[in-house]
């Protein structure tokens, strides 16, 4: 696109649903505005369906370089980095007109991104914490079906304080830092065992439980109250899962089917 439409700005409202309105805010010559509406609305029936919820007011901020990426969030972003959730229901994402020349995804990715940062928006309205980032994470990947990008990966998970090596922001970040995937990979894939194993109410119940705040210790308590086991035992038989089927790639997510 070029320089001389940045300026010029818009934005529209659409209907998301009884009580529910989004925004977009988008360069007035964006090609892809008919496309980002349809898939906002999807993303957000999807995300209120699964969380039963409704947020009446959600703002999209379509972003056009990889500098204006940089500049809202004040450091360097890495180039699969192609959205996010702000606080007050704001979401800022490349414009699907730029997305794969401003990152290694491709423009097909946008929808479940999309629907990805609209579950965090939820997720927020429930636990109003971004900890323990492993549960946030694996369940905006479970409901917006982002399982593709366990393709680039093939963990094999064995060690029981796996989880607590990707809890908190700061250790997630640590560990994206060096190997996007695997962080990625193993928050979906545990939080999908859960859902399909127990089911969704109970990830949502451990998320209100919580209460907005995050320490391992009141955690595993709430876990074992919730899910009658210790934590780690349900980490075993996911693990064993898990390495059964060698890794992520031959794993087949049920999680559609349980929304
Ligand atoms: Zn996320």
């Amino acid at each position: 696109m070029s320089k001389d439409i940045s300026s010029e700005r818009n934005l529209t409202s659409i209907e998301l649903g009884p009580q529910a309105k989004g925004f977009v805010s988008f360069f007035s010559k964006d090609p892809s505005l008919n496309r980002v509406i349809k898939d906002f609305r999807y993303g957000y029936i999807r995300a209120s369906s699964f969380f039963k919820k409704k947020i009446p007011k959600v703002k999209l901020t379509l972003v056009y370089s990889r500098e204006e990426m940089n500049n809202l969030l004040g450091y360097k972003t890495a180039s699969w980095f192609v959205g996010y959730a702000g606080s007050s229901s704001k979401i800022f994402m490349l414009s699907p007109s730029v997305f794969d020349r401003e990152s290694n995804h491709s423009k097909r990715d946008f929808r479940k991104v999309l629907c990805h940062e609209i579950c965090h928006l939820f997720i927020r309205q429930i636990h109003n914490s971004y900890e323990p980032v492993w549960l946030e994470e694996g369940l905006a990947y479970c409901v917006a079906g982002q399982e593709s990008r366990l393709k680039n990966s093939n963990p094999i998970f064995n060690n029981p304080e796996v989880i607590f090596l990707i809890d908190t922001r700061n250790r997630w970040n640590k560990t994206i830092g060096s190997q996007p995937d695997v962080p990625y990979a193993l928050a979906f894939l545990l939080v999908d065992f859960l859902i399909r194993r127990y089911d969704k109410d109970r990830v949502i119940k451990l998320l209100m439980s919580l209460e907005g705040r995050y320490n391992k210790k009141t955690f595993c308590q709430k876990f074992k109250e919730l899910y009658g086991k210790d934590i780690k035992l349900i980490l075993k038989e996911f693990f064993s899962r898990q390495n059964e089927q060698k890794g992520g790639e031959n794993y087949v997510s049920r999680t559609q089917s349980n929304i």
